[in-house]
């Protein structure tokens, strides 16, 4: 467990208006609280700053955990995920009747470790509209 600043969490809870910013589900939605997620996780030696700190679900962040990659279910290849402080959500994904698409590689690559279309996740956000 990270001892993150309150101001440090507040700032990224703030910069993510309350929402994951992998999946968009947002905090008020979900029964589990959001989390302060370290981007690059710190046994790769990630500090614990503005620019690599993200908030996210609980599911996102287990699945997440301290990878910083994984392989491309379409081609095989190793893929950084998406970054939410150095990427856009919109450059890499899309959103259609509750299912999330990726546009790029890194964002195939997420969906697939963080396991965004879950049957579960779908019908979440379709419950909630989003
Ligand atoms: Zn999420």
């Amino acid at each position: 467990m990270t001892n993150i600043p309150a101001l440090l969490r507040r700032q990224v809870k703030d910069q993510a208006n309350y929402c994951c910013e992998y999946c968009l589900l947002p905090n008020d939605a979900s029964f589990y609280p959001h989390e302060v997620d370290h981007i690059i996780a710190r046994k790769h030696g990630g500090k614990t700053t503005a620019e690599n700190l993200a908030y996210a679900c609980w599911r996102c962040n287990r699945h997440k955990g301290t990878d910083l990659g994984s392989f491309d279910p379409e081609t095989g290849n190793f893929s950084f995920l998406f970054n939410p402080r150095t990427q856009c959500w919109n450059d890499h994904f899309s959103r259609h009747n509750a299912q999330i698409s990726s546009k790029t590689t890194e964002g195939r690559t997420t969906i697939s470790l963080l396991k965004l279309n879950t049957h579960e996740r779908i019908v979440e956000r379709q419950r909630l509209n989003l």
